[in-house]
């Protein structure tokens, strides 16, 4: 018979990294995959399929053994306020490094908490057949895992009482260099592939499409897999509320972006710039699935356009400029319609209620796991950081209930990055302002201003490289390119090229801006400076927005742990694991939650402590403002939990000193 093995960790008394691997290896090889540390739910990556999933486990899990349902349920029950009190709005974590299932558990959230609000059939399928949808525009095979999130999402399902009456999707920093280029190992957007295996002989002539061996950004040996992913992305539109129109638009500027990336260009003998014979077919081309004049497209390709005192300069691109151009107009229109097709779900999921009635929310957070490549470039950096960022929410939900612990997890993000003026990101946006800086530039300044900060390591190299010491390893960044990605502006001569497209979708996604409710705002005059636009800083899209929102609900985490590096199933590499264990806080979760656990039997100690020190605080704060008499008795209940810890009989003997000067200033007057 199989030994029965812990379902939560925190209720072991002896517990230390040897123990915890052998309870988790054990439990991964009778295939139970999911173990709790308290209400944290560990998930360890099967890689194969196992029949846990089926309806009739979902219906049967009355005793919430650690299963990713079980965690649907609490969220769901919670929200109705059938759990202990807290805020009735959700939010479910799940993080993870890249391969470790957390796009996978967030499918199994979405899918379980449908069933459990028995939501309307239509509605109910619309929202499962956005997963599919955006996975086919926003994943693609990496070395890492062969169905990666190239972009962070947040879906909120939004709730009035126990149905579900709409959804909304917030997404983060899509990764637009993969549609130009791929390293070693690595694929474009799944969507090409598809499209270019599953379309019928009519619909190719429609959007005037070639053979698939003919292109660059998609070049690749056809699956069959694919062609039935064709039927399946286009079935997800029709199912969601796309219209026949839009979505020939949508898939015409695709094949436009294919055509594109095949244009080259060659300097002529008397070294003027031209496209090269071969690749004028493909202008033409281009220009007509973007519905644009040729000549239009040619010379936003090959030309800048300036307006210096009213007058416009027109000025010469080179080779690699010319290249440049056509990469970022590849990219320009490729996050563009990611972005829209975020926008319309948006708008066709927006729950139809009216104003005043109150909806409550359940979100699930599934954003890229940390990263550490051979090359590490700008986005590398935000993805890392949005991680690091994520962390910290984690360390301080779990230290909050601990506070005692809470001074031991520096909030890296806070000290380098974010610090004004001269946090790393203050200065990327600093120098993203002068047109004449370099990424040598940024680096250098760099490396003087953070060369003493321990979580800074400077590299001396021609290339401009620098290490960060994250809370999960060390990373060195290749900073060529970080300026340019930084500000990712759009040239004005591309955006007037667009506006001008006679494809309604096209004109429209470039006259406008999409706002984050999904609707089309008049575009700003500059949207410049990306990571004050869309990671940290406190406008509406921001990672900042999400954090507040997050803090403001109930939390549930999910830690997904990848079982080892070739995505084999019943393979378990220890030390990969250990390492994941450690960077993940969950070594330190463990010994803060079992520490309060094992504090228990000491029950009356901490009664009779408790009681006395709430009833004093509580007699004589009263006339405090409100926010110190909070942090008081949060400080004081804090103290007698944590009463052994050292730091916290400090405080707790400097809270006792405030109150008695308090009671004395009163007696005073
Ligand atoms: P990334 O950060 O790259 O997006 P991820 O954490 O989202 O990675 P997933 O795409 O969810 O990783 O999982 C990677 C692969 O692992 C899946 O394509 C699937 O093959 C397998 N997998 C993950 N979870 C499960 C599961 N519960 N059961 C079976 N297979 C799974
Ligand atoms: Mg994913």
């Amino acid at each position: 018979m199989e030994e029965k093995l812990p379902e939560d960790l925190a209720n072991l008394s002896e517990l230390d990294e040897k123990s915890l691997l052998e309870v988790l290896t054990g439990r991964f090889t009778q295939n139970l995959i999911y173990t709790y540390i308290g209400d944290i739910l560990v998930a360890i990556n099967p890689f194969k399929y196992l029949s846990i999933y089926v309806k009739e486990v979902s219906v049967s899990l009355k005793s919430l053994p650690p299963h990713i349902f079980a965690v649907a349920d609490r969220a769901y029950q919670s929200m109705l306020g059938h759990l202990a009190t807290g805020p009735k709005n959700q939010c479910i974590v799940i993080s993870g490094e890249s391969g470790a299932g957390k796009t996978e558990s967030t499918k199994l959230l979405l899918r379980h908490i449908m069933e459990l609000c028995k939501a309307n059939s239509q509605l109910e399928q619309q929202i499962l057949q956005v997963n599919p949808l955006l996975e086919a525009f926003g994943n693609a095979q990496t070395v890492m895992n062969d169905n990666s999130s190239r972009f962070g999402k947040y879906i909120q399902l939004r709730f009035q009482n126990s149905s579900v009456k709409g959804a909304k999707i917030n997404e983060y920093l899509l990764e637009k260099s993969r549609v130009v280029h791929q390293d070693e190992g690595e694929q474009n957007f799944h969507i090409f592939y598809f499209m270019l295996a599953g379309i019928s002989t009519e619909d190719k002539e429609i959007y005037g499409l070639l053979d698939p061996t003919r292109y660059r950004f998609g070049k690749e040996d056809m699956v069959q897999a694919w062609r039935l992913k064709y039927a399946e992305v286009c079935n997800a539109m029709d199912m969601v509320g796309f219209e026949e129109q839009e979505k020939v638009d949508m898939m015409t500027i695709l094949a436009g972006i294919l055509s594109l990336g095949n244009i080259a260009f060659e300097m002529t003998d008397s070294d003027a710039l031209k496209v090269s014979e071969a690749s004028r077919g493909w202008l033409k081309a281009t220009a007509g699935q973007f519905g644009v004049q040729e000549e239009d497209l040619l010379k936003s390709l090959t030309c800048t356009t300036s307006v210096t005192r009213g007058e416009a300069i027109q000025r010469l691109h080179n080779q690699q400029q010319a290249e440049d151009a056509r990469d970022s107009i590849a990219k320009v229109a490729y996050g563009r319609v990611f972005g829209w097709i975020v926008s319309k779900v948006n708008e066709l999921l927006a729950p139809k209620v009216d104003c005043d009635v109150e909806l409550n929310e359940i979100g699930i957070l599934d954003i890229f796991g940390f990263e550490n490549f051979a090359v590490n470039r700008f986005e590398q950096l935000c993805i890392n950081l949005a991680n690091e960022q994520l962390q910290y929410f984690f360390n301080h939900l779990v230290s909050m209930e601990n506070s005692f612990t809470h001074a031991r997890f520096v909030p890296l993000f806070q000290d380098l990055f974010l610090t004004k003026p001269i946090g790393i990101l203050s200065l990327l946006d600093e120098q993203s302002a002068f047109p004449q800086a370099t990424d040598r530039d940024f680096v250098d300044k760099l490396n003087s201003k953070f060369k003493t900060a321990p979580n800074f390591e400077v590299v001396r190299n021609h290339t401009p490289l620098f290490t960060i010491v994250h809370y999960a390893g060390k990373v060195q960044y290749n900073a060529s390119g970080f300026l340019e990605k930084n500000r990712d502006t759009i040239p004005a001569n591309i955006r007037e090229l667009f506006i001008n497209s006679v494809t309604p979708l096209l004109s429209v996604l470039f006259a406008a801006t999409i706002s984050r409710t999904g609707t089309l705002m008049p575009r700003k005059a500059k949207v410049y400076l990306r990571f004050n636009f869309c990671l940290f800083f406190d406008t509406p899209h921001s990672l900042a927005v999400l954090m507040e929102k997050m803090f403001a609900a109930s939390p549930h985490f999910v830690r997904c742990i990848k079982p080892n590096r070739s995505k084999q199933p019943d393979q378990l590499d220890s030390k990969l694991v250990m390492d994941q264990l450690r960077y993940n806080g969950l070594m330190e979760t463990i010994r803060i939650r079992r520490d309060g656990f094992s504090w228990r039997p000491k029950f009356r100690e901490f009664a009779e402590r408790f009681v006395v020190t709430y009833m004093l605080v509580f007699n004589s704060v009263m006339s405090l403002s409100c926010g110190i008499r909070v942090c008081l008795i949060l400080d004081c209940v804090s103290c007698c939990v944590d009463y052994r810890a050292r730091i916290c009989r400090r405080r707790y003997l400097a809270l006792l000193a405030e109150i008695r000067r308090q009671r004395q200033a009163q007696r005073e007057r």
